[in-house]
């Protein structure tokens, strides 16, 4: 008797048994791990994934249902994958089936009658049959047949030279007997080739036959360096490289505009000429076409880009092409990691700081530290690169865990210079100073391109009644409501109402937008040059990844000068005719609720001033701020970013907080906030009662309400737990969950957060 256990999309964290169907010994060997089945479940029929086999289970046999049917041939999820999906599930505390489902493309995840068309397709393939062999002299005495032999069999793109030659027997039997040709290569070949094909097959002269995929074998490249590397980044190239090919983590600090990228593509290089398949992740705002386009130009092969506005079914046909070995370097974001690669060599992860690795629903985790992990279990190396580490691994180069590199001048142009400006001292009108306005003019006059950043969407933050400090508020948050023009919007929830004219509680002509978002500042620069084209960037202009790339071609053709917008531009991009860069307003970050607020405040400074004077020209970095005293503006532009993090980690190790220790936060929701309150006490008092020990060895908070308490019309309130040991902390959240779990939950869910990527 044999116990197949599967992984359903279910939020129960658990697997679900079936019992094996009665098939021969054989049949039973065909069982395979990582292939999907369809199952009965209670009275419907779902997809489960084959975890493990076994031969006991804890269920009364009677009660075991038996598969429907098996959907796949060959293992949809290879071991090494499996392997990550339980590690993440255990890690993060998230459902095996959230996992596993995460990690599919969203074809296979569901079951309909056509759906079984979405596994791995089984693989055609065409040879010279034997009649062919025979029947030569006669067949290749036509010049258009000899053509189309060379075509469909000789793979060296060149078939041409090799017709033009004297027929000889000897050579065309050699070069083309027992080759293969795949349907797959089909679609590379010219159309005219097919009614020849088509000819060939009804005159016997080929044979075809089917067979399960093929994972191709390893394809070599011989991709030549790139001679224009500097010896800062060919020592980093090598760095790499030559360790030996295991497992190792490489942290590349490298100031903006250092060629982070060209150090990529030499190791990708590297790998590639192994026979090995590259990961490549980014930041979903950097992979543009054109990112694309410049790699696959120096490169010169088949680049695959994987991002989540891919269509379902391309993102199927990616994720089949690099399982079958068909691509070598997928560049992705986040959930490219999930990509099946059988022959990955190394994974590269650009921008390692950046808040999009985070997944911040469903199963919450961060695709850097899955990649790590992952990197790990294939005992493969991985380098993670930014201009602006993260803390934590800035803290683990320090202590030896990840081998530290550094690229500390920029290829071209120099470092920006900062200047502080001072508000008290110079009033801004509209949101920009008279020193922030002639220095934008008198980079027009030069022709040259100015970025203005403000983190805040909108026209205005608030709208406020100056007779009666009435503010607009979201009814189903605790957050004021952001004036976009004639609108009200939440930014946390759907809600969205028309601006009021008169005041609701006074009903006075007395209401004014106070503060400013990109909207107003865009209005404001308009008045001030009307003759000037300005691109601005912020989610509610560019809502598809074509906004983003016409935006991007409009400033790369110079056709604007004036660009504005959110850390959205802060982010990757290379604008080589900026000269200026100002920051308008990043005051609301400098006194954040959150421990993490200067790493980020520091970091985004970092990247936004690292936009300008990429190329020759010199450029300035203008900041705007009431604070000028605080340190950040003081001490950041004097030492840089590393020296200044450091100092953040100084503080950090103090007061015992992350990378110093580890947290999670457990989170309830409730429309009543005693009701989240009072389950997660109840939950807590259990805990410390059944783990009195383990308890001991934490730092608990009791229940507490969120910074925004009130979201969507939920009540949130959590409990921070800390250890400093990463495994006393997971076994503490397993009990944890555990308890929670079993709790009578009405109106109410939870959810953890491990490694939290900000306070609650
Ligand atoms: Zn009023
Ligand atoms: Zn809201």
């Amino acid at each position: 008797m044999l116990i197949l256990r599967f992984a359903v999309f279910t939020p129960l964290k658990r697997s679900f048994d079936y019992l094996a169907p009665n098939l021969s010994t054989q049949e039973n060997l065909s069982l395979k791990i990582g292939t999907r089945f369809l199952l009965p479940f209670g009275h419907q029929k779902c997809i489960g994934v084959l975890l493990s086999i076994a031969t006991s289970t804890q269920i009364n046999i009677k009660k075991l249902k038996t598969p429907l049917a098996c959907l796949d041939e060959l293992p949809i999820l290879n071991a090494n994958l499996l392997k990550l999906a339980n590690w993440m599930s255990s890690y993060y505390h998230a459902p095996i089936g959230y996992v596993l489902w995460l990690m599919l493309p969203p074809p296979l995840r569901i079951f309909s009658a056509s759906s079984t068309k979405n596994s791995i397709p089984q693989t055609r393939s065409y040879k010279i049959s034997a009649l062919g062999r025979e029947m030569l002299p006669q067949i290749a005495a036509n010049a258009k047949n000899r053509l189309a032999f060379a075509q469909l069999f000789k793979k060296d793109q060149n078939p041409e030279s090799f017709v033009d030659k004297e027929f000889e027997k000897e050579t065309f039997e050699k070069e083309l007997f027992n080759k293969e040709l795949f349907e797959h290569e089909l679609s590379a070949l010219s159309f005219k080739v097919r009614p020849q094909l088509k000819y060939f097959l009804e005159q016997n002269w080929i044979t075809t036959q089917t067979q399960n995929p093929t994972v191709l074998p390893k394809y070599y490249y011989a991709l030549k360096p790139n001679p224009l590397l500097t010896n800062a980044q060919q020592d980093v190239v090598n760095a790499v490289i030559n360790q030996a090919d295991e497992f190792k983590v490489s942290l590349l600090e490298g100031v903006t505009g250092s060629g982070k990228t060209e150090v990529y593509l030499e190791l990708a290089k590297h790998f590639l000429n192994k026979g090995q398949q590259v990961l490549i992740l980014v930041p979903e705002i950097g992979l543009t076409p054109q990112f694309l386009a410049r790699i696959q130009n120096q490169l010169q092969i088949n680049v695959l880009g994987i991002h989540s506005q891919l269509s379902n079914l391309a993102r199927f046909e990616a994720w089949l092409k690099a399982t079958l070995n068909q691509i070598h370097l997928v560049i992705g974001t986040r959930t490219a990691l999930f990509t099946p690669m059988p022959n990955l060599g190394m994974i590269i992860i650009d921008e390692e700081h950046d808040a999009s690795y985070r997944s911040r629903d469903g199963v919450r985790y961060s695709a850097r530290d899955a990649a790590i992990v992952y990197a790990k279990h294939l005992n493969i190396p991985i380098l993670l690169g930014s201009a602006t580490p993260a803390l934590d691994s800035l803290q683990n180069s320090l202590n030896g865990r990840y081998q530290a590199l550094f690229l500390k001048q920029r290829v071209l142009g120099t470092m920006p210079k900062w200047q502080i400006i001072d508000c008290i001292l110079h009033p801004q009108v509209n949101g920009l100073t008279e020193v922030l306005i002639e220095a934008i003019k008198a980079r027009l006059d030069k022709n040259e391109q100015v970025i203005l950043f403000l983190n805040r969407r909108g026209f205005a933050p608030v709208l406020f009644c100056q007779n009666c400090k009435w503010m607009a508020d979201c009814p189903a948050c605790d957050a004021h409501l952001t004036l976009h023009y004639n609108r009200l919007s939440c930014h946390h929830c759907a809600y969205s109402a028309p601006k009021p004219e008169f005041c609701p509680n006074c009903q006075k002509d007395s209401l004014i937008a106070l503060g400013y978002g990109t909207q107003r500042i865009e209005n404001a620069l308009q008045d001030i040059f009307p003759d000037e084209k300005i691109v601005r960037i912020d989610r509610d202009t560019i809502s598809k990844k074509q906004d983003l790339e016409n935006a991007l071609d409009l400033i790369n053709s110079l056709q604007t000068r004036i660009i504005l917008g959110t850390q959205m531009i802060a982010k990757g991009h290379d604008f080589a005719e900026v000269t200026l860069v100002a920051v308008i307003d990043t005051d609301n970050l400098l006194f954040s609720h959150d421990f993490r607020g200067e790493e980020q405040l520091a970091q985004l400074l970092t990247q936004v001033s690292g936009r300008g004077g990429r190329a020759q020209k010199p450029a300035q970095v203008l900041i705007q701020t009431y604070h000028p005293e605080h340190a950040i503006f003081q001490d950041l532009p004097k030492i840089g970013y590393h020296e200044y993090a450091l100092s953040l980690l100084e503080k950090r190790a103090l007061f015992k907080l992350p990378p110093f220790s580890y947290q999670a936060q457990i989170f309830a929701d409730s429309k009543v906030l005693e009701r989240a309150n009072k389950f997660l006490q109840n939950g807590l008092d259990e805990f410390e009662q059944q783990y009195d020990k383990l308890a001991a060895l934490l730092k608990i908070s009791p229940p507490l309400s969120c910074y925004m308490s009130r979201r969507k019309g939920y009540f949130r309130a959590y409990i921070l737990v800390q250890s400093h040991d990463r495994n006393i902390l997971n076994i503490s959240l397993a009990n944890l969950d555990q308890i929670l779990g079993s709790l009578k939950k009405q109106d109410l869910r939870f959810h953890i957060e491990v490694d939290p990527p900000e306070s609650a």
